[in-house]
């Protein structure tokens, strides 16, 4: 590359980051593209995404998936048209990741894991002379307009021609993303929406008993009630609350439930393949000398921490015949006081303002810098959902840098300027 190539800039070695840079190295050559990434390595919280298995992206209609993403929906259903489910899979098998769809319908590598993805797309970047920078902490623009960063050999200055901001949202600030980019654009004059935790768990104030005896326990089977949407899953206890898989699904109403009115009331029907009716039934057969914990168990199937709950959470007169007892297992109240911190959340809700950006995802109060992935303002549950919306708003991020740069190349098919 010449000393005097046209420069683009990617901040942030995510997702969303790495997506554009590959895709300016693809459309604009001769653009000399260097991603500078804060950390000692890229795609950290990437890495940590796969620890559970990496679910890249979702199976189900097209239709059914652009309604994960709530009000950001029809604001993101460009980016994810050009790069939804379908572009996903052909990604991650053109990187040599072949994709299976899980019994829930979830995409996962055959590896499950993350790290064999994200090493060979380096590789490819690498072999497109994408350059990788590590180490390299942005802290803003100085009075000419260059970009600022932090080095281990001091602060240096850089000019570009483009820039991309992939730089992340709040939750896991150890994997990189620390949200504290937010000033820097504010100050520009960039609207950014406060962020707030998704996919997230939440707190209550345990018994000791509880606390002491269950923290850890899983609770199923259990079917889980907010805002009148059900959803049989299962759950975890924690020390100071609940979290897992069907608590992130039901994350977003819970959340903005407790924001409304200060606290939320989370059904829990301990019993879902019974029926009322039968649990009466079930629970009205005679006890004789058991113990109530035996007789729940015996009768009614609610044991450990599934009964444990019930004697936390009901009030004493639910005990006092088998029509308020399973009037109470099937609609047990949990009161939710807050969500979990920011920085056990998977993803965060917030950033910046869509708004702020026009089609191509540029920043209308920044000319020439575009963004992408978990920074902007959209969030999604978990479910390959969010990975997939970082990599779409990363390739279109990457296509309107790449115009920037370029003005002749074509968006192959897809305008990414929304005109
Ligand atoms: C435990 C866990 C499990 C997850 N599982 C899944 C899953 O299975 N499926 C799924 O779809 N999603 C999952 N996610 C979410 C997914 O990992 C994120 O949505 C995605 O990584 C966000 O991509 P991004 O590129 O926008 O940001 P990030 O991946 O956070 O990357 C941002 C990068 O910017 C860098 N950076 C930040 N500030 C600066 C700065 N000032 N200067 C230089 N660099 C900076 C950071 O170091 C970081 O590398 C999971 C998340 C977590 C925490």
């Amino acid at each position: 590359m010449k000393e005097d190539s046209p420069k683009a800039i990617i901040i942030g070695g995510g997702p969303a980051g790495l997506m554009a840079a590959e895709t300016i190295a693809d459309r604009a050559p001769g653009v000399a593209v260097h991603v500078y990434d804060a950390m000692p390595s890229f795609g950290r919280k990437l890495l940590m995404a796969g620890r559970g298995g990496l679910n890249i992206t979702h199976s189900e209609p097209f239709d059914a998936f652009l309604v994960r993403y709530g009000e950001a929906a029809d604001w993101l259903e460009p980016a994810l048209r050009a790069f939804g489910p379908k572009e996903v899979i052909a990604w991650a098998e053109s990187l040599g990741q072949k994709t299976f769809i899980g019994s829930s319908g979830r995409v996962f590598p055959e590896s499950f894991k993350a790290s064999p993805l994200l090493r060979a797309w380096l590789r490819r970047l690498n072999e497109k002379s994408v350059a990788l920078h590590t180490r390299h902490r942005w802290t803003g623009w100085d009075d000419t307009n260059a970009l600022t960063f932090d080095t281990p050999e001091g602060e240096i200055r850089i000019a570009p021609d483009a820039t991309v901001l992939a730089l992340g949202g709040a939750s896991w600030p150890r994997l990189g993303a620390r949200g504290d980019w937010t000033g820097l654009l504010a100050a520009q004059g960039v609207d950014i929406r406060p962020f707030r935790p998704a996919n997230c768990g939440f707190e209550t104030v345990w018994s000791a008993h509880m606390r002491e005896r269950f923290a850890g326990a899983p609770v199923k089977p259990v079917a889980l009630t907010v805002a009148g949407n059900r959803l049989e899953g299962e759950f975890v206890v924690t020390a100071s609350g609940v979290e897992g898989g069907a608590i992130y699904a039901l994350s977003r109403l819970l959340r903005d439930e407790i924001e409304r009115s200060g606290e939320a009331t989370l059904r829990l029907d301990l019993a879902p393949d019974r029926s009322r009716e039968r649990l009466v039934r079930d629970l009205s057969r005679p006890r004789g000398k058991a113990s109530l914990a035996n007789h729940l168990r015996k009768a009614a199937g609610i044991s450990g921490v599934r009964a444990a709950l019930l004697r936390e959470c009901a009030a004493k007169e639910a005990f006092l015949s088998p029509e308020t007892l399973a009037d109470a297992i099937k609609a047990l109240p949990l009161r939710l006081d807050k969500p979990s911190s920011m920085e056990s959340a998977i993803s965060v809700a917030g950033g910046i303002a869509q708004d702020a950006l026009d089609g191509a995802m540029m920043l209308k109060a920044l000319p020439g810098v575009f963004c992408a992935g978990e920074m902007l303002d959209w969030e999604a549950p978990t479910g390959g959902y969010l990975l997939t919306a970082c990599l779409a708003t990363g390739l279109r991020a990457g296509l309107g840098a790449s115009r920037q740069l370029s003005p002749s190349i074509s968006g192959s098919g897809d305008d990414p300027t929304g005109t």
